[in-house]
């Protein structure tokens, strides 16, 4: 397995440092590694679907590097996960130049729209206004990507069972599906997972489902109930926020193991693939590791215990603060943000998730007291203030 990894690290610094900078360099050791992917790579049916896909796919959320997609390609891996609204519609148009050349056949592509939830709860638009504003960015999103279909078509970010069962979300999909612009659909979730999954295995029609699932997550025995019960009914389960927030800590001293991370998830054979987000190198190669193998070192069994201790930055998602703020902020949203900022370090999607929730100068600033309770005991008032500050920051001025 050792001479597995010294190979890949091998062929993926040749593929990334070839001619034309993304040429593999050598043809015959492309095609012995393809051989030596057929045997080791671990692949599953997702759900009903008919794709195989290996165990490892690219979340691309932070990723702008077409050299990148290029070399998970060449690895072995064939499933690509993006959204309408990541890297402000850029992460599509990246992906759409890059694979505008290659066979459809040998890659397949996800794409989230993420309803204008507050609108809609808010009675502000009609069905049909829901379903066309859903149909029209799919329309967007299918140009940048430079494709007449997806493979999978999400509602993004449900965090509710009223979520999943809207009518008009359910139509624009269902619509989007029988005019081929889509080959399947699915729901996304890293809130209330589930009630989320419940409502899409009793919906009848939702083909599969992304979501949040980790070692950290309080409640995620049941959230693997649920994924257990799903697969059983023949939906395909993909794995998002794997890592944790990567970091337990705001300075980013203590990472957390992501590889053993992505195992214990990946463990589970009713999760079906996953969408770690690859944003460099050596996070490849890392991952790809995974993809042949995976069993916990006792070491990495040790990593995951004692991170399992630490509140970390990551929020659970539990749902037990939701209608607790006097102002009724949406404040796993907003630690979500905080993550993405300290723990991914990417503050440009901190700063896209606090932009869609409307979140301007500190709205905790005058609340003598904090009426939340965090089962992760997180100082709520504390990190809004913190991460509040990125509303004020024109969003060309954050890496
Ligand atoms: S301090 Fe902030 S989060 Fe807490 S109740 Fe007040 S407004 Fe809501
Ligand atoms: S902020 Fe705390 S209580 Fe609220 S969803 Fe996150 S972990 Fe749960």
């Amino acid at each position: 397995m050792k001479q597995t990894s010294l190979s890949r690290r091998n062929f993926l610094k040749t593929s990334l440092i070839g001619t034309a900078g993304i040429t593999v360099g050598s043809k015959a050791i492309a095609n012995t590694m393809q051989e030596e992917k057929k045997k080791t790579i671990i692949y599953r049916k997702l759900g009903n679907t008919d794709l195989v896909l290996p165990i490892v796919s690219m979340g691309v959320m932070r990723s702008d590097s077409p050299n990148l997609v290029k070399a998970a390609l060449d690895s072995g891996i064939k499933h690509f996960d993006t959204a309408h609204g990541y890297q402000q519609g850029n992460n599509e148009l990246m992906l759409g130049n890059f694979f505008k050349d290659i066979s459809r056949d040998s890659y397949t592509i996800a794409t989230k729209i993420h309803p204008d939830r507050k609108k809609i709860n808010d009675g502000e638009m009609n069905p049909e206004e829901v379903k066309k504003d859903f149909l029209d960015r799919l329309a967007i999103s299918l140009q940048r990507l430079q494709t007449d279909h997806v493979d999978i078509l999400y509602n993004h970010a449900a965090g509710s069972a009223e979520d999943v069962t809207n009518e008009a979300i359910l139509d624009a999909l269902l619509t989007a599906k029988k005019e081929g612009k889509t080959r399947y659909i699915g729901v996304s979730t890293h809130r209330n997972e589930p009630d989320v999954i419940q409502a899409a295995i009793d919906s009848g029609v939702i083909d599969v489902v992304l979501v949040a699932i980790n070692f950290k997550q309080q409640h995620n025995t049941q959230i693997k109930e649920k994924i257990a019960l799903a697969a059983e009914k023949g939906i395909g389960i993909i794995a998002m926020k794997t890592m944790a927030g990567a970091f337990l800590d705001k300075e980013r001293t203590q990472p957390i193991n992501c590889k053993a991370a992505l195992k214990w998830v990946m463990q589970d054979t009713n999760v079906h693939t996953s969408i770690p987000a690859i944003t460099a190198i050596d996070i490849l190669i890392e991952n790809l590791s995974v993809m042949e193998n995976l069993e916990l070192t006792e070491d990495e069994m040790k990593d995951l215990q004692t991170a399992g201790l630490v509140a970390g930055l990551y929020c659970d998602g539990c749902n037990e603060c939701t209608g607790q703020c006097r102002k009724g902020l949406p404040v796993h949203d907003i630690m979500r943000a905080y993550m993405y900022a300290y723990g991914y370090n990417d503050f440009k999607q901190a700063h896209s998730v606090i932009k869609d929730i409307g979140l301007g100068d500190n709205p905790c600033k005058d609340c003598d007291q904090c009426t939340i309770k965090c089962i992760r005991n997180f100082n709520i008032a504390e990190k809004i203030g913190d991460i509040s500050r990125l509303s004020s920051v024109p969003e060309d001025f954050l890496a």
